[in-house]
């Protein structure tokens, strides 16, 4: 589903490359976690991977990312919208509504979805997320947790197959993190959605990972299964 093969990203201006030779590969309904350092090209990674490396940020890259058997060199991340959902740290800057049920009908609303459809995958979204006690709420009253697996539940309305998550549980406590991740894993469970995730607090997703790409300071790549990966890193 995403086939990454020698990839290095040098960003304009500056003097080492971002990412250096990295090539790693994710099956269909595959969970792949990407670890490592601050500035060790994590966020630039998940970037290719949605297209907006380097089609937003400039820069040069070589190599090659294929997602769902799209090139991205040739696909601009609008092109890869109905593939590719992301997720960012922060869930509050991309809400548009008031409240849940809002926020979650808003994505399919711009896309045309009819109106039953629309009810069934809110619905879908709800049981699969444990977001049914707080559906009438406003989300400014929501708990971090909450709020960020609404932002989550509204990018998988529109039913992508791949979904892109930079650091979710960054600004969460323990608990919720915890809530976050079984969420994810329980996505990949049941829809089949293949999730890229890059994450700092290791022990918390390993349990959850089919794959891990370790990536070091350098910008290079170790990936495979989560248990060869992280004896080497
Ligand atoms: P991580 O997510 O692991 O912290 P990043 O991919 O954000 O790593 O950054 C890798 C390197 O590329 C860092 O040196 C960072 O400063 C640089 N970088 C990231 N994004 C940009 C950008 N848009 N323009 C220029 N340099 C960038
Ligand atoms: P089908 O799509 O044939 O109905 P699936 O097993 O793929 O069967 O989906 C089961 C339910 O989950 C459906 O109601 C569908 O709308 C919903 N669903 C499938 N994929 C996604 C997705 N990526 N995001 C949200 N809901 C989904």
């Amino acid at each position: 589903m995403i086939r990454v093969e020698d990839l290095s990203v040098t960003y304009a201006g500056a003097t080492r490359p971002a990412l250096r030779g990295v090539t790693m590969e994710v099956e269909e309904g595959e969970l792949c976690l990407v670890v490592g350092p601050t500035g060790s090209g994590k966020s630039t990674l998940l970037g290719a991977v949605c297209a907006r490396v380097p089609h937003f940020t400039g820069g040069l890259l070589t190599g090659r990312v294929v997602v769902a058997g799209r090139d991205t060199r040739t696909s601009l991340p609008r092109d890869l919208a109905d593939v590719v959902g992301v997720v960012g740290q922060d869930p509050v800057a991309g809400f548009v509504a008031d409240t849940v049920e809002e926020e979650l009908a808003y994505a399919m609303e711009q896309l045309g979805v009819p109106a039953p459809t629309m009810r069934t995958r809110v619905e879908d979204v709800i049981d699969l997320l444990g977001l049914g006690g707080v559906r009438d709420r406003p989300l400014a009253d929501l708990s971090g947790g909450e709020q960020q697996r609404v932002a989550i539940g509204a990018v998988l309305t529109a039913q992508p197959r791949v979904l892109v998550l930079d650091e979710p549980t960054s600004a969460l406590d323990p608990a919720a993190a915890e809530d976050v991740l079984a969420a994810l894993a329980r996505l990949v469970h049941d829809l089949g959605v293949t999730v890229l995730l890059a994450e700092h607090r290791l022990e918390r997703v390993v349990q959850f990972a089919d794959r891990v790409v370790s990536l070091s300071a350098d910008g290079t790549a170790t990936s495979g299964d989560p248990a060869t990966v992280l004896a080497t890193a």
